[in-house]
């Protein structure tokens, strides 16, 4: 199996994939949104093949989870080794190498110099968890503080501080019982009508003016939760000066600092974490998705005087398990082994500059912001920017059709996270056919 191309051998979905989709339907939970007809098969580096025998070129990489392109051989090769070694013996009754090893190299690679501790986990809802627990213990304050249009994932504590959309929070208040929520700077909709960068970032006032002096007293807040770039909500890249100056305000108040780099770690934006970007070493840090290859797997890395609840305190009989330890380790030595830092920051630049010449070309693109290969297309109806949720929808229709898949993220925007190791060639396969929809489109 070696793929080259996108490769529709059938309309999909495929009689096999309808068949499929009908039997999922009344087996699986309602709650799943399956927002493509895709049902995945077999896949390689940025190609997924269907039931069907179709092939698409991978641009969303399941979320930014598969950025070492589909099945990394050197990462199948470390499970393997593994497999044959231990699978299992429960991490919070008894010790592994491999969890030992991957400790050292997370924290080396996490942003900060000082001493750290890690926490792993299943998903990425997990590791918010454990993060908002470990602050509440630590702090022993009760408020936690998140964004408007922040993602953070379905448990109970992480969904308390998601508000991309009322569909994720309907029917389970009460959440967490004392979160307060502040405007994120979504500049291409700024709420107060301000234009970066002569507004000083105003809308940050609302978190020192408003939620710190009216609602929550900042000695009573045990942390602020933010996103580095808000993923599901669009992929929206905050100001250089955005994060520095919420370090600051935590820090003036003794307010933990907790980055969720769940969708941007391990490469995405052209560096190991988001937080570099903006020079911010978070008091905790939260990652899952990219961080073994698909296989179930997250952590939280805090500052170690941050982690210091007592034994008890918080377990979990999976996790860190040692095949994912092994996985988890063999993709940052990837992400090295093949510069995939470098190829991210390039591709990233390339893929950007072009969708900006296809924005010159086709109103429907309001606007396109990035950072490395996390790369944000938000469609609009007008020069109003009314957003265009339909067309959006249809133009991921249309791409799957035609062999792309694309994801969705805000209201009427594309998320474009294809893996690191796709190449100019196959990314221009992919603009081409994101332009004969947006032609069809209008
Ligand atoms: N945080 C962020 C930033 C995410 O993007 C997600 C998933 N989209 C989560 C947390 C939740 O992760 P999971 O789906 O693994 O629980």
């Amino acid at each position: 199996m070696s793929y080259s191309k996108p490769n529709i051998v059938v309309p999909p979905p495929g009689p096999k994939a309808q068949a499929w989709i009908r039997k999922d339907e009344g087996l699986l939970s309602p709650s799943l949104t399956r927002s493509s007809q895709l049902v995945g098969l077999k896949a390689e580096r940025v190609y997924v093949e269907d039931v069907d025998g179709n092939v698409f070129l991978d641009f969303g990489s399941g979320i930014a989870v598969t950025g070492l392109g589909h099945r990394h051989p050197d990462v199948i090769a470390a499970i393997k080794r593994q497999l044959d070694q231990l699978i299992f013996v429960n991490s919070l009754d008894y010790f592994t190498v491999p969890q030992v090893e991957y400790a050292e190299m997370l924290c080396a690679a996490t942003p900060g110099s000082f001493a750290k501790r890690v926490f792993f986990t299943n998903s990425g809802s997990e590791s918010i968890d454990t993060a908002i627990k470990m602050a509440k213990w630590h702090t022993r304050r009760p408020y936690g503080i998140g964004f408007v249009n922040g993602f953070h994932g379905r448990t109970v504590g992480a969904v308390s501080f998601t508000t991309t959309g009322v569909s994720a929070r309907r029917g389970f208040a009460p959440m967490y019982p004392v979160a307060h929520f502040v405007p994120y700077p979504y500049c291409y909709r700024c709420l107060f009508n301000r234009e970066y960068p002569g507004c000083d970032l105003h809308c940050m006032r609302y978190l020192t003016d408003v939620t710190l002096k009216k609602i929550a007293p900042p000695d009573e807040v045990a942390f602020i939760l933010v996103e580095a770039v808000q993923g599901a909500g669009g992929y929206i890249v905050p100001p250089k000066e955005f994060l520095p100056r919420l370090a600051e305000i935590c820090r003036t108040h003794g307010i933990l600092l907790v980055v969720d780099e769940v969708q941007t770690g391990f490469a995405r934006t052209g560096k190991m974490f988001a937080s570099e970007h903006f020079g911010v070493e978070p008091d905790i840090l939260t990652v899952s998705k990219a961080m073994a290859h698909g296989l179930p797997a997250g952590a939280a890395v805090a500052r170690a005087e941050v982690m210091d609840w007592e034994a008890g305190a918080h377990e979990g009989t999976l996790n860190g398990g040692p095949v994912i330890m092994e996985a988890a380790k063999e993709v940052l030595r990837v992400i090295e082994r093949e510069n995939l830092l470098e190829k991210s920051r390039v591709l990233g630049a390339y893929l950007k500059e072009q969708l900006e010449g296809l924005q010159k070309r086709h109103p429907l693109i309001g606007d396109v912001r990035g950072i490395g290969l996390m790369v944000g297309v938000e469609l609009i109806e007008d020069a109003n920017k009314t957003p265009a949720r339909d067309k959006r929808n249809r133009l991921l229709d249309e791409a799957f059709r035609r062999g792309l898949l694309l994801l969705a993220a805000g209201e009427s925007s594309i998320r474009l996270a294809p893996p690191m190791v796709i190449t100019r060639e196959e990314l221009d396969t992919g603009l081409g056919i994101l332009e004969d929809c947006l032609k069809l489109l209008g």
